[in-house]
Protein backbone atom coordinates (compact mmCIF):
# COMPACT_ATOMS: atom_id res chain seq x y z
CA UNK A 1 0.00 0.00 0.00
CA UNK A 2 1.33 3.17 -1.03
CA UNK A 3 1.53 6.34 1.64
CA UNK A 4 -1.25 8.45 0.74
CA UNK A 5 -3.12 5.13 0.35
CA UNK A 6 -2.65 4.52 3.90
CA UNK A 7 -3.33 8.07 4.83
CA UNK A 8 -6.78 7.31 2.71
CA UNK A 9 -7.18 4.03 4.49
CA UNK A 10 -6.65 5.63 8.10
CA UNK A 11 -9.25 8.19 6.99
CA UNK A 12 -12.13 6.26 5.79
CA UNK A 13 -11.91 4.24 8.94
CA UNK A 14 -12.03 7.28 11.27
CA UNK A 15 -14.93 8.70 9.33
CA UNK A 16 -16.80 4.63 9.59
CA UNK A 17 -16.15 4.77 13.26
CA UNK A 18 -17.95 8.36 13.34
CA UNK A 19 -20.23 6.97 11.80
CA UNK A 20 -20.86 4.12 13.50
CA UNK A 21 -20.87 1.65 10.13
CA UNK A 22 -19.27 -1.40 11.80
CA UNK A 23 -19.87 -4.09 9.67
CA UNK A 24 -18.69 -1.51 6.34
CA UNK A 25 -15.58 -0.55 8.58
CA UNK A 26 -14.57 -4.28 9.07
CA UNK A 27 -14.94 -5.54 6.05
CA UNK A 28 -14.40 -2.53 3.37
CA UNK A 29 -10.75 -3.60 2.91
CA UNK A 30 -11.46 -6.75 1.64
CA UNK A 31 -14.43 -5.96 -0.74
CA UNK A 32 -12.27 -2.94 -2.19
CA UNK A 33 -9.65 -4.99 -3.43
CA UNK A 34 -11.91 -7.38 -4.76
CA UNK A 35 -14.24 -4.76 -6.27
CA UNK A 36 -10.37 -3.50 -8.00
CA UNK A 37 -9.40 -7.08 -8.98
CA UNK A 38 -12.78 -7.77 -10.93
CA UNK A 39 -13.78 -4.18 -11.80
CA UNK A 40 -17.22 -4.38 -10.16
CA UNK A 41 -19.84 -1.20 -10.75
CA UNK A 42 -19.59 1.60 -8.30
CA UNK A 43 -23.47 0.43 -7.48
CA UNK A 44 -22.53 -2.95 -6.53
CA UNK A 45 -19.77 -2.59 -4.62
CA UNK A 46 -21.94 0.18 -2.59
CA UNK A 47 -24.56 -2.53 -2.18
CA UNK A 48 -22.47 -5.15 -1.36
CA UNK A 49 -20.92 -2.34 1.82
CA UNK A 50 -24.31 -1.74 2.79
CA UNK A 51 -25.63 -5.82 2.56
CA UNK A 52 -22.36 -5.94 5.20
CA UNK A 53 -24.01 -3.57 7.89
CA UNK A 54 -27.19 -4.37 7.77
CA UNK A 55 -25.93 -8.35 8.77
CA UNK A 56 -23.47 -6.64 10.99
CA UNK A 57 -26.47 -4.29 12.40
CA UNK A 58 -28.90 -7.68 12.59
CA UNK A 59 -26.15 -9.85 14.32
CA UNK A 60 -25.96 -7.46 17.28
CA UNK A 61 -29.49 -6.65 17.45
CA UNK A 62 -30.30 -11.13 18.05
CA UNK A 63 -27.58 -10.81 20.52
CA UNK A 64 -28.68 -8.05 22.74
CA UNK A 65 -32.29 -9.34 22.50
CA UNK A 66 -30.55 -13.09 23.92
CA UNK A 67 -29.22 -10.77 26.46
CA UNK A 68 -32.07 -9.11 27.27
CA UNK A 69 -33.96 -12.11 27.50
CA UNK A 70 -32.28 -13.33 30.36
CA UNK A 71 -33.48 -17.21 28.84
CA UNK A 72 -32.49 -19.94 30.99
CA UNK A 73 -29.72 -21.63 28.92
CA UNK A 74 -29.93 -25.18 26.94
CA UNK A 75 -33.72 -25.18 26.53
CA UNK A 76 -34.98 -25.97 22.65
CA UNK A 77 -37.95 -26.98 21.03
CA UNK A 78 -35.66 -29.28 19.43
CA UNK A 79 -34.91 -31.04 22.72
CA UNK A 80 -37.96 -31.29 24.18
CA UNK A 81 -38.87 -34.85 24.16
CA UNK A 82 -42.99 -34.14 23.06
CA UNK A 83 -43.50 -37.58 23.55
CA UNK A 84 -43.78 -37.48 26.75
CA UNK A 85 -46.46 -34.87 26.56
CA UNK A 86 -48.90 -36.06 24.45
CA UNK A 87 -50.63 -32.69 24.87
CA UNK A 88 -48.82 -30.23 22.92
CA UNK A 89 -47.31 -31.31 19.79
CA UNK A 90 -44.04 -30.34 18.27
CA UNK A 91 -45.71 -28.94 15.13
CA UNK A 92 -47.77 -26.54 17.54
CA UNK A 93 -45.39 -24.88 19.05
CA UNK A 94 -43.18 -24.95 15.62
CA UNK A 95 -46.48 -22.56 15.03
CA UNK A 96 -46.20 -20.32 18.16
CA UNK A 97 -42.92 -20.03 17.26
CA UNK A 98 -43.72 -17.74 14.78
CA UNK A 99 -45.45 -15.48 16.96
CA UNK A 100 -47.18 -13.56 14.31
CA UNK A 101 -50.87 -15.26 14.70
CA UNK A 102 -50.34 -14.32 18.58
CA UNK A 103 -47.92 -12.27 19.77
CA UNK A 104 -48.98 -9.77 16.95
CA UNK A 105 -52.54 -9.07 19.11
CA UNK A 106 -50.90 -9.25 22.51
CA UNK A 107 -52.72 -13.22 23.14
CA UNK A 108 -51.80 -15.21 25.90
CA UNK A 109 -50.32 -18.67 26.29
CA UNK A 110 -51.35 -20.50 29.74
CA UNK A 111 -48.90 -24.00 30.88
CA UNK A 112 -50.49 -25.45 33.76
CA UNK A 113 -48.98 -28.67 35.43
CA UNK A 114 -47.19 -30.24 38.19
CA UNK A 115 -43.56 -29.52 38.94
CA UNK A 116 -41.18 -31.46 36.02
CA UNK A 117 -43.38 -31.76 33.31
CA UNK A 118 -41.51 -29.34 31.29
CA UNK A 119 -43.35 -25.80 31.89
CA UNK A 120 -40.06 -23.44 31.98
CA UNK A 121 -38.19 -26.01 29.23
CA UNK A 122 -41.32 -24.90 26.81
CA UNK A 123 -41.36 -21.36 27.87
CA UNK A 124 -37.65 -20.83 26.92
CA UNK A 125 -37.55 -22.87 24.26
CA UNK A 126 -40.61 -20.69 23.01
CA UNK A 127 -39.33 -17.71 24.18
CA UNK A 128 -35.64 -18.92 22.43
CA UNK A 129 -37.40 -19.31 18.60
CA UNK A 130 -39.14 -16.08 19.23
CA UNK A 131 -35.83 -13.86 19.71
CA UNK A 132 -34.32 -15.70 16.58
CA UNK A 133 -37.72 -14.64 14.59
CA UNK A 134 -36.60 -10.75 16.24
CA UNK A 135 -39.63 -10.33 18.96
CA UNK A 136 -38.04 -9.30 22.29
CA UNK A 137 -38.84 -11.50 25.07
CA UNK A 138 -38.50 -11.41 28.75
CA UNK A 139 -38.05 -14.92 30.94
CA UNK A 140 -37.89 -14.31 35.04
CA UNK A 141 -39.62 -15.79 37.70
CA UNK A 142 -42.78 -14.03 38.57
CA UNK A 143 -41.27 -13.51 41.94
CA UNK A 144 -38.37 -11.62 41.09
CA UNK A 145 -40.39 -9.49 38.60
CA UNK A 146 -43.30 -8.88 41.70
CA UNK A 147 -40.06 -7.49 43.68
CA UNK A 148 -38.93 -5.60 41.23
CA UNK A 149 -42.17 -3.47 40.75
CA UNK A 150 -43.00 -2.80 44.24
CA UNK A 151 -39.64 -1.57 44.74
CA UNK A 152 -40.51 0.61 41.85
CA UNK A 153 -44.11 1.33 43.55
CA UNK A 154 -42.71 2.62 46.76
CA UNK A 155 -40.35 5.16 44.52
CA UNK A 156 -43.60 5.86 43.06
CA UNK A 157 -42.09 5.09 39.49
CA UNK A 158 -44.57 1.94 39.01
CA UNK A 159 -46.05 3.23 35.85
CA UNK A 160 -42.89 3.75 34.45
CA UNK A 161 -41.68 0.65 34.64
CA UNK A 162 -44.50 -1.36 33.60
CA UNK A 163 -44.31 1.03 30.48
CA UNK A 164 -40.55 -0.07 30.03
CA UNK A 165 -41.69 -3.31 30.06
CA UNK A 166 -43.44 -2.92 26.54
CA UNK A 167 -40.39 -3.08 24.62
CA UNK A 168 -40.79 -6.92 25.31
CA UNK A 169 -43.26 -8.51 22.75
CA UNK A 170 -43.54 -11.40 25.31
CA UNK A 171 -42.68 -11.41 29.05
CA UNK A 172 -42.65 -15.13 30.30
CA UNK A 173 -44.03 -15.21 33.96
CA UNK A 174 -42.65 -18.56 35.46
CA UNK A 175 -43.77 -20.06 38.58
CA UNK A 176 -46.70 -17.39 39.21
CA UNK A 177 -48.43 -19.64 42.03
CA UNK A 178 -44.63 -18.91 43.77
CA UNK A 179 -45.97 -15.75 44.59
CA UNK A 180 -48.25 -15.05 47.43
CA UNK A 181 -50.28 -11.82 48.54
CA UNK A 182 -48.18 -11.95 52.00
CA UNK A 183 -44.76 -12.14 50.99
CA UNK A 184 -45.80 -9.10 48.61
CA UNK A 185 -48.58 -6.44 47.47
CA UNK A 186 -48.99 -8.22 44.28
CA UNK A 187 -51.76 -5.72 43.29
CA UNK A 188 -48.57 -4.66 40.81
CA UNK A 189 -48.88 -8.03 39.11
CA UNK A 190 -52.43 -7.00 38.33
CA UNK A 191 -51.49 -3.35 37.19
CA UNK A 192 -48.78 -5.74 34.62
CA UNK A 193 -51.60 -8.00 33.59
CA UNK A 194 -54.02 -4.76 33.19
CA UNK A 195 -51.61 -3.05 31.14
CA UNK A 196 -50.73 -5.46 29.10
CA UNK A 197 -54.10 -6.26 27.94
CA UNK A 198 -54.78 -6.68 24.37
CA UNK A 199 -51.46 -4.93 23.50
CA UNK A 200 -48.65 -7.65 24.23
CA UNK A 201 -48.37 -11.31 25.11
CA UNK A 202 -47.70 -12.68 28.79
CA UNK A 203 -46.57 -16.47 29.08
CA UNK A 204 -47.80 -17.85 32.40
CA UNK A 205 -46.76 -21.24 33.93
CA UNK A 206 -47.96 -22.39 36.82
CA UNK A 207 -48.27 -25.94 39.27
CA UNK A 208 -51.37 -24.74 40.37
CA UNK A 209 -55.16 -24.26 38.47
CA UNK A 210 -57.44 -20.84 38.68
CA UNK A 211 -58.43 -22.45 41.69
CA UNK A 212 -55.53 -22.03 43.64
CA UNK A 213 -54.79 -18.38 42.27
CA UNK A 214 -57.20 -16.63 45.00
CA UNK A 215 -53.22 -16.92 47.31
CA UNK A 216 -52.15 -15.01 44.28
CA UNK A 217 -54.15 -11.56 44.89
CA UNK A 218 -55.41 -9.04 47.37
CA UNK A 219 -58.65 -9.60 47.10
CA UNK A 220 -61.49 -11.89 44.88
CA UNK A 221 -62.33 -9.07 42.69
CA UNK A 222 -58.77 -8.49 41.56
CA UNK A 223 -58.08 -11.98 41.36
CA UNK A 224 -61.56 -12.77 38.74
CA UNK A 225 -60.24 -9.28 36.94
CA UNK A 226 -56.62 -10.80 36.52
CA UNK A 227 -58.21 -14.27 35.36
CA UNK A 228 -60.80 -12.86 33.08
CA UNK A 229 -57.67 -10.82 30.66
CA UNK A 230 -55.58 -13.30 31.32
CA UNK A 231 -57.88 -16.10 29.72
CA UNK A 232 -59.44 -13.53 27.09
CA UNK A 233 -57.11 -14.04 24.52
CA UNK A 234 -55.35 -17.36 25.26
CA UNK A 235 -54.06 -20.62 24.57
CA UNK A 236 -53.92 -23.04 27.98
CA UNK A 237 -52.20 -25.94 28.04
CA UNK A 238 -52.62 -28.62 30.69
CA UNK A 239 -49.68 -30.84 31.08
CA UNK A 240 -50.75 -32.76 33.63
CA UNK A 241 -48.26 -35.68 33.25
CA UNK A 242 -45.90 -37.20 35.55
CA UNK A 243 -42.52 -35.21 35.85
CA UNK A 244 -40.42 -36.06 32.99
CA UNK A 245 -37.06 -37.52 34.76
CA UNK A 246 -39.78 -39.65 36.96
CA UNK A 247 -40.95 -40.84 33.86
CA UNK A 248 -37.28 -41.38 32.34
CA UNK A 249 -36.00 -43.24 35.36
CA UNK A 250 -39.71 -45.69 35.37
CA UNK A 251 -38.32 -46.41 31.76
CA UNK A 252 -34.89 -47.06 32.40
CA UNK A 253 -35.96 -49.67 35.41
CA UNK A 254 -38.60 -51.29 32.91
CA UNK A 255 -35.46 -51.64 30.51
CA UNK A 256 -33.46 -52.94 32.88
CA UNK A 257 -35.77 -55.80 34.24
CA UNK A 258 -36.54 -56.82 30.06
P1 LIG B 1 -41.50 -27.52 35.26
O1 LIG B 1 -41.21 -26.12 34.90
O2 LIG B 1 -42.78 -28.03 34.70
O3 LIG B 1 -41.42 -27.76 36.74
P2 LIG B 1 -39.00 -28.04 33.91
O4 LIG B 1 -39.22 -27.43 32.59
O5 LIG B 1 -38.16 -27.27 34.87
O6 LIG B 1 -40.38 -28.44 34.60
O7 LIG B 1 -38.38 -29.50 33.70
C1 LIG B 1 -37.53 -30.13 34.65
C2 LIG B 1 -36.30 -30.70 33.94
O8 LIG B 1 -36.68 -31.75 33.06
C3 LIG B 1 -35.62 -29.66 33.07
O9 LIG B 1 -34.22 -29.90 33.08
C4 LIG B 1 -36.18 -29.93 31.68
O10 LIG B 1 -35.26 -29.54 30.66
C5 LIG B 1 -36.40 -31.43 31.71
N1 LIG B 1 -37.59 -31.81 30.94
C6 LIG B 1 -38.88 -31.78 31.36
N2 LIG B 1 -39.71 -32.25 30.43
C7 LIG B 1 -38.95 -32.59 29.38
C8 LIG B 1 -39.22 -33.15 28.08
N3 LIG B 1 -40.47 -33.48 27.71
N4 LIG B 1 -38.18 -33.34 27.25
C9 LIG B 1 -36.91 -33.04 27.63
N5 LIG B 1 -36.58 -32.52 28.83
C10 LIG B 1 -37.59 -32.30 29.70
MG1 LIG C 1 -40.69 -24.54 36.17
Amino acid sequence: MSASNSVEHARINLMLGELRLSGVKSMWGALVETADKEGWPAARFLSALCEQELAEKGRRRLARHLDEAHLPPGKTINNFDFSATPMVSKAQFQALAGGDVWIDKGANILMFGPPGVGKSHLAAALGMALVEKGWRVLFTRTTDLVQKLQIARQELRLSEAIAKLDRHHLIILDDITYVTRDQAETSVLFELISARYERRSILITANQPFGEWHKIFPDQAMTLAAIDRVVHHATIFEMNVDSYRRQAAVRKAQAQKS
